[in-house]
């Protein structure tokens, strides 16, 4: 694991907590939309709204607006709405801290509330995103078809906690630059020596020669 914790704090880069409203916001627009959508959907809230208390004054209407390169963006609008709300009347306008608290907002899952609990609030727990699950199964750490769920308690069981952030952060940009969805850059990673994906597909054609030479 230790290569593994020094290539992803190389891709983590820099630290720092972020907002854990914005944080919260963002997971909601990201939902079935590509990464850059998300960016942009959020910019353009962010610059009108930075607060539950500045959201909820918006009207419906001006919200649809301003998030729809995210797509759903009605279905997401009422979303938001309803978020803010609740935070405003029970939190006193604080994002929850704790996953139990995060689950009770309106659509918020696991997912969600593990994103808030760590990049909003600095608070360790794994992220499981499509990045973090693809790297995960290609390396071998977990089985083809873990759940979220599966792949949070392993990698939460095989890294320090200390490591936890990098690896969120790590898992994602290493996943954007070098293991990417489609066409992984695997022959200049510096994780192909332990990585389950590259050396299965490294072996299979001396294996397809044995079997067709009938040692296999
Ligand atoms: S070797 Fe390829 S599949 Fe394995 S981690 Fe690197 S980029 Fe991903």
């Amino acid at each position: 694991m230790r290569l593994l914790v020094r290539v992803l704090k190389r891709y983590a880069g820099e630290i720092r907590p972020g907002n854990p409203w914005q944080v919260l916001v963002s997971c909601v627009l990201s939902q079935r939309t590509k990464e850059e959508k998300t960016a942009e959907a959020s910019r353009r809230l962010f610059s009108r709204a930075r607060t539950p208390e500045e959201l909820e004054k918006l009207g419906l209407r001006e919200l649809e607006k301003l998030i729809k390169p995210a797509g759903f963006y009605r279905q997401k609008a009422r979303r938001l709405k309803e978020i803010a709300r609740t935070i405003l009347e029970r939190y006193g306008g604080t994002v929850p801290k704790t996953r139990e608290e995060l689950l009770k907002l309106p659509g918020v899952g696991w997912k969600t509330s593990a994103v808030v609990l760590s990049y909003g609030w600095g608070i360790p727990i794994i992220a499981v995103d499509i990045h973090t699950a693809r790297i995960s199964k290609r390396l071998g750490l977990v089985r083809p078809d873990a759940g979220p769920e599966d792949v949070r308690k392993r990698l939460e069981g095989v890294f320090r906690k200390q490591d936890w952030l990098i690896v969120n952060l790590g898992m994602v940009n290493f996943g954007r630059q070098v293991c990417r969805p489609i066409r992984p850059r695997c022959e200049e990673c510096p994780l192909k020596r332990i990585c389950k994906f590259y050396n299965d597909r490294l072996s299979l054609p001396s294996r397809t020669a044995r079997v067709r030479s009938g040692q296999g």
